[in-house]
Parts: C-alpha cells; sequence; structure tokens
C-alpha cells in the first residue's frame, strides 16, 4: 500500500476528524429542515386567524380536487364575505374588526368540520372572505350546513372584552358550487364567487348554491 505505520495514527485522528464534521453537518441539515418546514408552514398560514391563507388554501384545494375525482365523491366549497364589515371596523376600531376576523375564521372552521369531518377546512381568502373546503358533500347539503352556520353565527352576541359592549349582529353571505368533472384551475371557486355576488345583491345575510 505504500503506507508508512507511522502514517496510521495521523491517518486515525484525520478519520475521526472527519466523523464530528459528518455529525455536524447531520446536525447543522437537520436545524435546516426543520426551519424549511416551519417557513413553509408560515407561507401557507395566515397570522391573524392561524388558518389556511389563500396559498394555503389552494393546494388544499387542489389536493381536495384530486382526491374526490379519484374516489368519485363530491366536493363543495364556500366563498364567504361578512357583511357590512368596513362598518364594524368605523364603529369599533381595527383591533375588534381583527377579532372579529378570528371569531368568524374559528366558527367556520368548526362547522365545516363538525358537516363534513376531519378533511373538511376553512380558510382565510383574503380581507374579510374566507373559503369553506366540503369534501364529500353534495351542492344542497353543503349550502344548507353553510346557511346554518351563518344562522348560528347571525344569532351569537359578539361583546367587547374590556366592557361587554354588544357589536352587535355579524353575519355572512356566501356562495357555494360543487366540483364538476371539466373544472379545471378557478373555475370551481369563479361559481362560487358568482353565487356570492348574487347573495349579496339579493339582500346580504344568506347562503345561496351556484
Ligand atoms: P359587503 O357587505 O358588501 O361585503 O360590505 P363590506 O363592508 O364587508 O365590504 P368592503 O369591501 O366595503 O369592506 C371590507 C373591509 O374589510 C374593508 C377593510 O378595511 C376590511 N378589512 C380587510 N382586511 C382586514 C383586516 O385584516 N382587519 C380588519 N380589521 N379589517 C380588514
Ligand atoms: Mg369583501
Ligand atoms: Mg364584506
Amino acid at each position: 500500500l505504500g503506507l508508512e505505520v507511522a502514517d496510521l495514527p495521523a491517518m486515525m485522528a484525520a478519520n475521526r476528524r472527519l466523523e464530528a464534521d459528518i455529525q455536524d453537518a447531520t446536525l447543522e441539515t437537520g436545524r435546516l429542515l426543520d426551519r424549511l418546514e416551519t417557513a413553509e408552514r408560515s407561507a401557507r398560514t395566515d397570522p391573524l386567524t392561524g388558518l389556511l391563507n389563500r396559498r394555503g388554501l389552494m393546494e388544499a384545494l387542489k389536493r381536495a380536487q384530486a382526491a374526490a375525482l379519484e374516489r368519485g365523491t363530491p366536493l363543495a366549497v364556500g366563498l364567504v364575505d361578512i357583511d357590512q364589515f368596513k362598518r364594524v371596523n368605523d364603529q369599533w376600531g381595527h383591533a375588534i374588526g381583527d377579532e372579529v376576523l378570528r371569531c368568524v375564521g374559528g366558527h367556520l372552521q368548526a362547522h365545516a368540520r363538525k358537516l363534513a369531518g376531519d378533511a373538511a377546512l376553512a380558510g382565510r381568502y383574503g380581507g374579510e372572505e374566507f373559503l369553506v373546503l366540503l369534501p364529500g358533500l353534495p351542492l344542497q347539503q353543503a349550502a344548507a350546513g353553510l346557511d346554518a352556520c351563518r344562522a348560528n353565527l347571525a344569532r351569537q352576541v359578539l361583546r367587547r372584552a374590556d366592557d361587554g359592549a354588544s357589536l352587535g349582529r355579524i353575519s355572512f353571505s356566501a356562495g357555494v358550487s360543487q366540483l364538476r368533472p371539466d373544472d379545471c384551475g378557478d373555475s370551481l371557486i369563479d361559481r362560487a364567487d358568482a353565487a356570492l355576488y348574487a347573495a349579496k345583491r339579493t339582500g346580504r345575510d344568506r347562503v345561496l348554491p351556484e
């Protein structure tokens, strides 16, 4: 081999250093993967409500669409927009407006789960708009379920924490659509949006199917 026996201790020392370096690198890789996961989660999360943000919703919707088409099960989506939300901000301030957004988001998420199980979810589509995914539910059932959720919220009396002042009635309008085999891109959400627009136009505080 052409190696001097005298080189052996030096080689062994070099080997130990190499092993230590590899161990350090493995640790560092683990830390980087953790940070990557945290960064990816926060890129999909709305910081105000803790729900999925628009990006996270679109990824979840894509997965739900693929699963529904593969299994031949229905998938409904609801586009929800809080009614006269600007007035809440104007009357009570932006911080209370934020609280209302959290409350409505949590309410939608809880009802979505109750309606369609663990695969159901609500996320913040933007501003005071939320998207609800209801896998397994056909159109009319989804619309009726979301309407019950709307009525339940509107019945609740939301109060300001510091003095118990009632914020008044909080309602939303929503449009619901059901996945079709030929849906592509945003067509499913576009139909829910059109139904939401009709719900707003015909008086708000209601849920309309496409
Ligand atoms: P409509 O019934 O037609 O939906 O009326 P609206 O007042 O809800 O709708 P509009 O689009 O006029 O106003 C939406 C308001 O939502 C305006 C904006 O300031 C408020 N908003 C959007 N994002 C946030 C947020 O993160 N926090 C708070 N507090 N307000 C927000
Ligand atoms: Mg809006
Ligand atoms: Mg609104």
